[in-house]
Protein backbone atom coordinates (compact mmCIF):
# COMPACT_ATOMS: atom_id res chain seq x y z
CA UNK A 1 0.00 0.00 0.00
CA UNK A 2 1.55 3.45 -1.25
CA UNK A 3 0.36 6.55 0.53
CA UNK A 4 1.28 9.85 -1.90
CA UNK A 5 2.26 13.24 -0.33
CA UNK A 6 -1.39 14.89 -0.44
CA UNK A 7 -2.46 11.53 1.21
CA UNK A 8 0.03 12.90 4.46
CA UNK A 9 -0.65 16.09 4.53
CA UNK A 10 -1.27 16.99 8.37
CA UNK A 11 -2.58 15.21 11.36
CA UNK A 12 -5.65 14.37 10.89
CA UNK A 13 -5.13 13.02 6.73
CA UNK A 14 -2.03 10.98 8.52
CA UNK A 15 -4.67 9.54 11.09
CA UNK A 16 -7.41 8.53 8.23
CA UNK A 17 -4.45 6.90 6.42
CA UNK A 18 -3.86 4.84 9.87
CA UNK A 19 -7.41 3.84 9.76
CA UNK A 20 -7.02 2.76 6.28
CA UNK A 21 -3.91 0.27 6.99
CA UNK A 22 -5.95 -0.81 10.24
CA UNK A 23 -8.80 -2.23 8.63
CA UNK A 24 -6.64 -4.27 5.95
CA UNK A 25 -3.95 -5.09 8.41
CA UNK A 26 -5.11 -9.00 7.76
CA UNK A 27 -3.85 -8.45 4.24
CA UNK A 28 -0.01 -8.15 5.63
CA UNK A 29 0.42 -5.38 3.84
CA UNK A 30 3.93 -2.99 3.07
CA UNK A 31 3.48 0.32 3.72
CA UNK A 32 5.32 2.31 0.89
CA UNK A 33 5.09 6.69 1.85
CA UNK A 34 5.87 9.52 -0.16
CA UNK A 35 7.30 13.08 1.96
CA UNK A 36 4.14 14.62 3.04
CA UNK A 37 2.56 17.47 1.58
CA UNK A 38 4.62 20.00 -0.53
CA UNK A 39 7.71 18.89 1.07
CA UNK A 40 9.99 17.53 -1.31
CA UNK A 41 9.66 21.10 -3.09
CA UNK A 42 9.79 22.93 -0.26
CA UNK A 43 13.17 21.19 1.02
CA UNK A 44 14.37 21.85 -2.52
CA UNK A 45 13.63 25.43 -1.90
CA UNK A 46 15.43 25.41 0.88
CA UNK A 47 18.54 24.12 -1.18
CA UNK A 48 18.37 26.71 -4.03
CA UNK A 49 18.17 29.05 -1.04
CA UNK A 50 21.12 27.96 0.67
CA UNK A 51 22.76 27.80 -2.96
CA UNK A 52 21.85 31.42 -3.66
CA UNK A 53 23.47 32.50 -0.33
CA UNK A 54 20.00 32.98 1.23
CA UNK A 55 20.84 30.93 3.94
CA UNK A 56 18.97 32.59 6.37
CA UNK A 57 15.75 32.68 4.47
CA UNK A 58 16.80 28.57 3.80
CA UNK A 59 17.48 28.02 7.23
CA UNK A 60 14.08 29.34 8.24
CA UNK A 61 12.51 27.76 6.12
CA UNK A 62 13.77 23.99 7.46
CA UNK A 63 12.86 25.40 10.44
CA UNK A 64 8.97 25.83 9.31
CA UNK A 65 9.26 22.52 8.15
CA UNK A 66 10.74 21.86 11.12
CA UNK A 67 7.70 22.58 13.79
CA UNK A 68 5.16 21.44 10.86
CA UNK A 69 6.40 17.38 11.31
CA UNK A 70 6.64 17.79 14.83
CA UNK A 71 3.33 19.28 15.53
CA UNK A 72 2.22 15.86 13.29
CA UNK A 73 4.70 13.89 15.03
CA UNK A 74 3.29 15.30 18.51
CA UNK A 75 -0.72 14.44 17.73
CA UNK A 76 0.48 10.92 18.50
CA UNK A 77 3.58 10.62 20.90
CA UNK A 78 2.24 8.19 23.17
CA UNK A 79 5.12 8.29 25.50
CA UNK A 80 8.72 6.88 26.14
CA UNK A 81 8.35 4.03 23.75
CA UNK A 82 8.54 6.12 20.45
CA UNK A 83 10.79 8.41 21.38
CA UNK A 84 13.49 6.50 19.45
CA UNK A 85 11.38 7.92 16.06
CA UNK A 86 11.50 11.18 18.05
CA UNK A 87 15.20 11.25 18.03
CA UNK A 88 15.06 10.30 14.76
CA UNK A 89 13.25 13.15 13.49
CA UNK A 90 15.28 15.49 15.04
CA UNK A 91 18.34 13.80 14.23
CA UNK A 92 17.08 14.30 10.47
CA UNK A 93 16.51 18.00 10.70
CA UNK A 94 19.91 18.75 12.24
CA UNK A 95 21.51 16.99 9.11
CA UNK A 96 19.53 18.54 6.86
CA UNK A 97 21.17 21.79 8.60
CA UNK A 98 24.75 20.53 8.28
CA UNK A 99 23.48 19.62 4.81
CA UNK A 100 22.34 22.74 3.72
CA UNK A 101 25.09 24.80 5.72
CA UNK A 102 27.41 22.59 3.14
CA UNK A 103 25.96 23.50 0.04
CA UNK A 104 25.64 27.38 1.60
CA UNK A 105 29.61 27.37 1.72
CA UNK A 106 30.10 25.60 -1.61
CA UNK A 107 27.34 27.96 -3.29
CA UNK A 108 26.49 24.88 -5.21
CA UNK A 109 23.58 22.33 -5.44
CA UNK A 110 25.48 19.44 -7.08
CA UNK A 111 22.90 16.66 -7.98
CA UNK A 112 24.31 14.80 -5.27
CA UNK A 113 23.64 17.07 -2.32
CA UNK A 114 19.98 17.85 -3.87
CA UNK A 115 19.21 13.93 -3.41
CA UNK A 116 20.74 14.23 0.30
CA UNK A 117 18.37 16.78 1.23
CA UNK A 118 15.49 15.47 -0.50
CA UNK A 119 16.00 12.05 0.89
CA UNK A 120 15.21 13.63 4.36
CA UNK A 121 11.16 14.38 3.32
CA UNK A 122 10.39 10.75 3.34
CA UNK A 123 12.72 9.41 5.87
CA UNK A 124 11.10 11.93 8.03
CA UNK A 125 7.05 11.06 7.00
CA UNK A 126 7.69 7.32 7.28
CA UNK A 127 8.74 7.81 11.03
CA UNK A 128 5.81 10.37 11.63
CA UNK A 129 3.53 7.17 10.17
CA UNK A 130 5.48 4.51 11.95
CA UNK A 131 4.95 6.60 15.14
CA UNK A 132 0.73 7.00 14.69
CA UNK A 133 0.71 3.49 13.72
CA UNK A 134 2.34 2.29 16.59
CA UNK A 135 -0.01 4.40 18.53
CA UNK A 136 -2.82 2.72 17.14
CA UNK A 137 -1.32 -0.60 18.82
CA UNK A 138 -0.27 -1.92 15.27
CA UNK A 139 2.91 -3.57 15.29
CA UNK A 140 5.14 -1.37 12.74
CA UNK A 141 8.84 -1.99 11.89
CA UNK A 142 10.33 1.33 10.50
CA UNK A 143 12.67 0.30 7.51
CA UNK A 144 15.26 2.14 5.32
CA UNK A 145 14.75 1.62 1.34
CA UNK A 146 18.15 2.92 0.57
CA UNK A 147 19.06 -1.06 2.18
CA UNK A 148 17.52 -2.59 -0.37
CA UNK A 149 16.40 -0.28 -3.41
CA UNK A 150 19.53 -0.08 -5.64
CA UNK A 151 19.98 2.25 -7.74
CA UNK A 152 22.77 3.50 -10.49
CA UNK A 153 24.20 6.98 -10.06
CA UNK A 154 22.04 9.47 -11.90
CA UNK A 155 21.47 11.61 -8.84
CA UNK A 156 18.46 13.34 -9.18
CA UNK A 157 16.52 10.81 -11.19
CA UNK A 158 18.18 7.47 -10.68
CA UNK A 159 17.30 4.16 -12.07
CA UNK A 160 16.65 1.09 -9.93
CA UNK A 161 19.20 -1.79 -11.03
CA UNK A 162 15.59 -4.08 -10.69
CA UNK A 163 17.04 -7.68 -10.48
CA UNK A 164 19.34 -6.52 -7.48
CA UNK A 165 16.55 -4.37 -5.42
CA UNK A 166 14.49 -7.37 -6.21
CA UNK A 167 16.65 -9.83 -4.23
CA UNK A 168 17.66 -7.85 -1.80
CA UNK A 169 14.25 -6.16 -1.03
CA UNK A 170 13.26 -9.69 -0.19
CA UNK A 171 16.03 -10.67 2.11
CA UNK A 172 15.16 -7.57 3.77
CA UNK A 173 11.46 -6.92 3.87
CA UNK A 174 9.94 -10.95 3.98
CA UNK A 175 11.68 -11.93 7.35
CA UNK A 176 9.76 -8.73 8.77
CA UNK A 177 6.39 -9.36 7.40
CA UNK A 178 7.02 -13.22 8.45
CA UNK A 179 7.27 -11.86 12.15
CA UNK A 180 4.00 -10.97 11.56
CA UNK A 181 5.17 -7.37 12.08
CA UNK A 182 4.17 -3.73 9.84
CA UNK A 183 7.45 -3.08 7.43
CA UNK A 184 7.06 0.78 6.85
CA UNK A 185 9.33 2.08 4.38
CA UNK A 186 10.10 5.07 1.93
CA UNK A 187 9.25 5.25 -1.76
CA UNK A 188 11.03 7.90 -3.95
CA UNK A 189 14.61 7.14 -2.11
CA UNK A 190 17.15 4.58 -2.84
CA UNK A 191 21.27 4.12 -2.76
CA UNK A 192 23.79 3.53 -5.36
CA UNK A 193 26.02 0.13 -4.76
CA UNK A 194 28.64 2.60 -2.49
CA UNK A 195 25.74 3.40 0.00
CA UNK A 196 25.31 7.18 -1.51
CA UNK A 197 21.56 8.42 -1.41
CA UNK A 198 19.53 8.88 -4.48
CA UNK A 199 16.15 9.83 -5.94
CA UNK A 200 14.01 8.37 -8.77
CA UNK A 201 12.80 11.73 -9.73
CA UNK A 202 9.69 12.98 -10.31
CA UNK A 203 7.02 11.07 -8.98
CA UNK A 204 9.27 8.12 -8.26
CA UNK A 205 7.12 6.98 -4.96
CA UNK A 206 4.84 4.68 -7.18
CA UNK A 207 7.53 3.31 -8.68
CA UNK A 208 9.30 2.11 -5.30
CA UNK A 209 6.09 0.71 -3.99
CA UNK A 210 5.34 -1.26 -7.31
CA UNK A 211 9.07 -2.66 -7.39
CA UNK A 212 8.96 -3.46 -3.98
CA UNK A 213 5.11 -5.49 -4.90
CA UNK A 214 6.22 -7.29 -7.89
CA UNK A 215 9.41 -8.15 -5.57
CA UNK A 216 7.62 -9.56 -2.72
CA UNK A 217 4.91 -11.11 -5.08
CA UNK A 218 2.45 -9.87 -3.67
CA UNK A 219 -1.58 -10.53 -5.32
CA UNK A 220 -2.18 -6.49 -5.02
CA UNK A 221 -0.39 -2.99 -5.51
CA UNK A 222 -2.40 -0.11 -3.95
CA UNK A 223 -1.69 3.12 -4.83
CA UNK A 224 -3.52 5.46 -2.22
CA UNK A 225 -4.11 8.93 -3.39
CA UNK A 226 -6.52 11.70 -2.89
CA UNK A 227 -8.48 11.60 -6.11
CA UNK A 228 -11.41 8.83 -6.95
CA UNK A 229 -8.71 6.73 -9.21
CA UNK A 230 -8.03 7.50 -12.37
CA UNK A 231 -10.15 9.69 -14.09
CA UNK A 232 -11.47 10.56 -17.49
CA UNK A 233 -8.94 13.59 -17.19
CA UNK A 234 -6.98 15.29 -14.95
CA UNK A 235 -9.70 16.90 -12.14
CA UNK A 236 -8.27 20.29 -12.11
CA UNK A 237 -8.28 20.38 -15.79
CA UNK A 238 -12.02 19.36 -15.92
CA UNK A 239 -14.48 20.08 -13.69
CA UNK A 240 -16.78 16.72 -14.12
CA UNK A 241 -14.33 13.97 -14.87
CA UNK A 242 -15.46 10.29 -14.68
CA UNK A 243 -13.49 7.50 -12.74
CA UNK A 244 -12.17 5.15 -15.32
CA UNK A 245 -13.14 1.25 -13.22
CA UNK A 246 -10.37 -0.85 -15.45
CA UNK A 247 -7.60 -0.06 -17.85
CA UNK A 248 -4.82 -2.27 -18.90
CA UNK A 249 -1.21 -1.68 -18.00
CA UNK A 250 -1.28 -0.59 -22.22
CA UNK A 251 -3.55 1.74 -21.24
CA UNK A 252 -1.63 3.51 -17.83
CA UNK A 253 1.25 3.04 -19.34
CA UNK A 254 -0.10 5.46 -22.71
CA UNK A 255 -1.47 7.64 -20.19
CA UNK A 256 1.27 8.52 -18.30
CA UNK A 257 3.71 8.65 -21.32
CA UNK A 258 1.20 11.42 -22.98
CA UNK A 259 1.45 13.74 -19.52
CA UNK A 260 -1.05 12.33 -16.91
CA UNK A 261 0.43 13.15 -13.63
CA UNK A 262 -1.47 10.23 -11.68
CA UNK A 263 1.22 6.98 -12.35
CA UNK A 264 4.83 7.68 -13.04
CA UNK A 265 5.57 6.63 -16.42
CA UNK A 266 8.17 3.55 -15.35
CA UNK A 267 5.69 2.00 -12.96
CA UNK A 268 3.64 -0.33 -15.16
CA UNK A 269 5.97 -2.46 -16.01
CA UNK A 270 7.30 -4.86 -12.71
CA UNK A 271 3.37 -5.32 -12.29
CA UNK A 272 2.66 -6.13 -15.41
CA UNK A 273 5.83 -8.52 -15.33
CA UNK A 274 4.24 -10.22 -13.26
CA UNK A 275 0.73 -10.07 -13.39
CA UNK A 276 0.11 -8.26 -10.58
CA UNK A 277 -3.12 -5.31 -10.52
CA UNK A 278 -2.17 -1.91 -9.34
CA UNK A 279 -5.27 -0.75 -7.81
CA UNK A 280 -5.66 3.08 -7.41
CA UNK A 281 -7.71 3.69 -4.28
CA UNK A 282 -8.84 7.23 -2.93
CA UNK A 283 -8.23 8.37 0.61
CA UNK A 284 -11.21 10.35 0.72
CA UNK A 285 -13.82 7.52 -0.25
CA UNK A 286 -11.48 4.44 1.08
CA UNK A 287 -14.60 1.92 0.06
CA UNK A 288 -14.85 3.05 -3.60
CA UNK A 289 -13.81 0.61 -6.37
CA UNK A 290 -11.34 3.34 -7.94
CA UNK A 291 -9.41 1.74 -11.00
CA UNK A 292 -7.53 -1.45 -11.53
CA UNK A 293 -4.78 -1.65 -13.89
CA UNK A 294 -4.52 -5.06 -15.11
CA UNK A 295 -4.49 -7.10 -18.22
CA UNK A 296 -6.37 -6.29 -20.95
CA UNK A 297 -10.11 -5.02 -20.57
CA UNK A 298 -12.60 -6.62 -22.61
CA UNK A 299 -14.76 -4.10 -24.04
CA UNK A 300 -16.05 -4.82 -27.42
CA UNK A 301 -15.22 -2.18 -29.23
CA UNK A 302 -12.24 0.23 -28.48
CA UNK A 303 -12.98 3.17 -26.32
CA UNK A 304 -11.22 6.74 -25.19
CA UNK A 305 -11.03 6.31 -21.65
CA UNK A 306 -8.85 9.35 -20.62
CA UNK A 307 -7.73 12.71 -22.50
CA UNK A 308 -4.59 14.13 -21.69
CA UNK A 309 -2.20 16.62 -22.26
CA UNK A 310 1.43 17.78 -22.45
CA UNK A 311 2.56 21.65 -22.29
CA UNK A 312 5.45 23.67 -22.74
CA UNK A 313 6.92 21.71 -25.88
CA UNK A 314 9.06 22.29 -28.67
CA UNK A 315 8.76 20.90 -32.24
CA UNK A 316 11.95 20.66 -34.05
CA UNK A 317 11.76 20.45 -37.67
CA UNK A 318 15.14 19.25 -38.85
CA UNK A 319 15.89 18.81 -42.38
CA UNK A 320 18.77 16.81 -44.07
CA UNK A 321 21.25 20.09 -45.66
CA UNK A 322 21.96 19.20 -49.83
CA UNK A 323 24.88 16.91 -49.44
CA UNK A 324 24.31 14.61 -46.69
CA UNK A 325 22.94 10.88 -47.33
CA UNK A 326 20.06 9.70 -45.23
CA UNK A 327 22.42 7.54 -43.31
CA UNK A 328 24.68 10.68 -42.91
CA UNK A 329 21.58 12.86 -41.86
CA UNK A 330 19.91 9.96 -39.87
CA UNK A 331 23.23 9.00 -37.79
CA UNK A 332 24.47 12.53 -37.39
CA UNK A 333 20.99 13.72 -35.64
CA UNK A 334 20.55 10.47 -33.70
CA UNK A 335 23.89 10.90 -32.25
CA UNK A 336 23.45 14.87 -31.14
CA UNK A 337 20.40 13.62 -29.31
CA UNK A 338 22.18 10.86 -27.48
CA UNK A 339 24.98 13.09 -26.53
CA UNK A 340 22.80 16.03 -25.26
CA UNK A 341 20.54 13.32 -23.12
CA UNK A 342 17.63 14.65 -24.10
CA UNK A 343 14.83 12.05 -24.67
CA UNK A 344 11.97 12.77 -27.87
CA UNK A 345 9.04 12.43 -26.78
CA UNK A 346 7.35 12.51 -30.16
CA UNK A 347 9.16 11.38 -33.30
CA UNK A 348 8.11 11.42 -36.42
CA UNK A 349 9.36 11.48 -40.27
CA UNK A 350 11.80 9.81 -42.79
CA UNK A 351 15.49 9.83 -44.13
CA UNK A 352 15.38 13.47 -45.28
CA UNK A 353 13.06 15.23 -43.07
CA UNK A 354 12.89 14.69 -39.06
CA UNK A 355 10.44 16.30 -36.65
CA UNK A 356 11.35 15.59 -32.98
CA UNK A 357 8.66 16.83 -29.97
CA UNK A 358 10.71 17.82 -26.52
CA UNK A 359 10.09 19.32 -23.47
CA UNK A 360 11.05 23.35 -23.31
CA UNK A 361 14.37 22.84 -21.25
CA UNK A 362 18.45 23.95 -21.03
CA UNK A 363 18.96 20.95 -22.38
CA UNK A 364 16.70 21.51 -25.31
CA UNK A 365 17.96 24.15 -26.12
CA UNK A 366 22.02 22.81 -26.23
CA UNK A 367 20.94 20.32 -28.43
CA UNK A 368 18.77 22.99 -30.86
CA UNK A 369 22.20 25.13 -31.24
CA UNK A 370 24.26 21.47 -32.14
CA UNK A 371 21.84 20.77 -35.16
CA UNK A 372 22.21 24.03 -36.84
CA UNK A 373 25.52 22.52 -37.94
CA UNK A 374 24.63 20.46 -40.73
CA UNK A 375 20.72 20.50 -41.20
CA UNK A 376 18.05 23.37 -41.83
CA UNK A 377 16.45 23.88 -38.46
CA UNK A 378 12.57 24.79 -37.65
CA UNK A 379 11.63 25.41 -34.10
CA UNK A 380 7.90 25.73 -33.40
CA UNK A 381 7.29 27.09 -29.52
CA UNK A 382 4.79 27.16 -27.32
CA UNK A 383 3.20 23.76 -28.07
CA UNK A 384 1.50 21.30 -26.54
CA UNK A 385 0.25 18.12 -27.38
CA UNK A 386 -3.78 15.80 -26.53
CA UNK A 387 -3.87 12.75 -26.29
CA UNK A 388 -6.97 10.50 -26.24
CA UNK A 389 -6.04 7.10 -24.63
CA UNK A 390 -7.87 3.70 -24.94
CA UNK A 391 -6.87 -0.05 -25.64
CA UNK A 392 -6.44 -0.06 -29.43
CA UNK A 393 -8.21 3.25 -29.83
CA UNK A 394 -6.40 3.73 -33.59
CA UNK A 395 -8.55 0.69 -35.21
CA UNK A 396 -11.53 2.78 -34.31
CA UNK A 397 -11.07 5.31 -37.20
CA UNK A 398 -14.84 5.89 -36.99
CA UNK A 399 -14.23 7.45 -34.09
CA UNK A 400 -11.17 9.38 -35.18
CA UNK A 401 -13.38 10.77 -37.91
CA UNK A 402 -16.27 11.78 -35.50
CA UNK A 403 -13.97 13.43 -33.17
CA UNK A 404 -12.19 15.12 -36.45
CA UNK A 405 -15.43 16.34 -37.52
CA UNK A 406 -16.64 17.77 -34.32
CA UNK A 407 -13.45 19.50 -33.25
CA UNK A 408 -13.20 21.19 -36.92
CA UNK A 409 -16.93 22.41 -36.69
CA UNK A 410 -15.24 23.94 -33.70
CA UNK A 411 -13.07 25.89 -36.01
CA UNK A 412 -9.91 23.75 -34.76
CA UNK A 413 -7.82 21.74 -37.36
CA UNK A 414 -6.39 18.68 -35.54
CA UNK A 415 -3.41 16.40 -37.26
CA UNK A 416 -2.39 13.04 -35.71
CA UNK A 417 1.32 12.90 -34.55
CA UNK A 418 1.71 9.64 -33.63
CA UNK A 419 1.84 6.18 -34.46
CA UNK A 420 0.66 4.38 -31.32
CA UNK A 421 -2.30 1.30 -31.32
CA UNK A 422 -3.63 2.92 -28.32
CA UNK A 423 -3.92 6.56 -28.22
CA UNK A 424 -4.44 9.43 -30.66
CA UNK A 425 -2.31 12.18 -29.77
CA UNK A 426 -2.72 16.01 -31.36
CA UNK A 427 -0.24 18.78 -31.62
CA UNK A 428 -2.11 22.10 -30.41
CA UNK A 429 -0.79 25.65 -29.65
CA UNK A 430 -0.46 26.12 -25.76
CA UNK A 431 -2.94 29.18 -25.70
CA UNK A 432 -5.58 26.75 -26.76
CA UNK A 433 -4.94 23.87 -24.90
CA UNK A 434 -7.59 24.04 -21.93
CA UNK A 435 -10.03 25.19 -24.39
CA UNK A 436 -9.67 22.35 -26.65
CA UNK A 437 -9.13 19.75 -23.64
CA UNK A 438 -12.44 21.10 -22.52
CA UNK A 439 -14.53 21.00 -25.89
CA UNK A 440 -12.77 17.40 -26.35
CA UNK A 441 -13.71 16.36 -22.70
CA UNK A 442 -17.44 17.30 -23.18
CA UNK A 443 -17.87 15.65 -26.61
CA UNK A 444 -15.90 12.41 -26.60
CA UNK A 445 -17.76 11.70 -22.26
CA UNK A 446 -20.91 13.33 -22.97
CA UNK A 447 -22.25 9.81 -22.40
CA UNK A 448 -20.48 7.01 -20.33
CA UNK A 449 -21.23 3.51 -20.26
CA UNK A 450 -21.40 2.66 -16.66
CA UNK A 451 -19.60 -0.69 -17.12
CA UNK A 452 -16.43 1.03 -17.90
CA UNK A 453 -16.74 4.52 -15.90
CA UNK A 454 -18.31 5.53 -12.46
CA UNK A 455 -19.45 9.24 -13.08
CA UNK A 456 -18.90 11.68 -10.01
CA UNK A 457 -22.42 11.57 -8.00
P1 LIG B 1 0.18 11.44 -4.82
O1 LIG B 1 -0.07 12.45 -3.75
O2 LIG B 1 -0.42 10.14 -4.48
O3 LIG B 1 1.59 11.35 -5.25
P2 LIG B 1 -0.24 12.53 -7.40
O4 LIG B 1 -0.14 13.99 -7.21
O5 LIG B 1 0.95 11.80 -7.91
O6 LIG B 1 -0.71 11.89 -6.04
O7 LIG B 1 -1.45 12.13 -8.36
C1 LIG B 1 -2.69 12.71 -8.25
C2 LIG B 1 -2.81 13.90 -9.17
O8 LIG B 1 -2.78 13.47 -10.52
C3 LIG B 1 -4.10 14.62 -8.99
O9 LIG B 1 -3.94 15.71 -8.15
C4 LIG B 1 -4.52 15.02 -10.39
O10 LIG B 1 -4.51 16.43 -10.53
C5 LIG B 1 -3.46 14.44 -11.30
N1 LIG B 1 -4.05 13.80 -12.49
C6 LIG B 1 -3.69 14.08 -13.78
N2 LIG B 1 -4.39 13.36 -14.65
C7 LIG B 1 -5.22 12.58 -13.94
C8 LIG B 1 -6.20 11.60 -14.29
N3 LIG B 1 -6.46 11.29 -15.57
N4 LIG B 1 -6.87 10.98 -13.30
C9 LIG B 1 -6.61 11.29 -12.01
N5 LIG B 1 -5.70 12.21 -11.61
C10 LIG B 1 -5.02 12.86 -12.56
MG1 LIG C 1 2.69 11.18 -6.76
Amino acid sequence: MKFGGASLDGAESVKNVTEIISRRIDLQPVIVVSAMGKTTSRLLKAAKLAEEQEPANSYSLLSTLREEHLKVYNAFKTGDEDSIYLEKINNYFSELKIVLEMIASRKELSPFLQDKVLAYGELISSAILTTALISRQIRANLLDARICLITDEHFTHAHPKEDESQIKIRDYILPILNKGMLPVIQGYIGSTQSGETTTLGFEGSDYSAVLIGAALETNDIQIWKDVPGVMTADPDLIDTPATIKKMSYEEAAELSLYGAKVLHPNTIQPARSKNIPIHIYSVRTPSADGTVIGNKTDTAKPVIKSITCRDKLLMLNIQSGEKSSEFDFLYRLFDIVRQSEVVPYIILGSGKQISLVVDESKKSDVMINSFGGFANLGVEKNKATISLIGENVSHNTKLLTEVREYINGEGIELTVSNVSPHSFTFMVDSSRLQTIIRKLHAFIFREVNRDIFEAIK
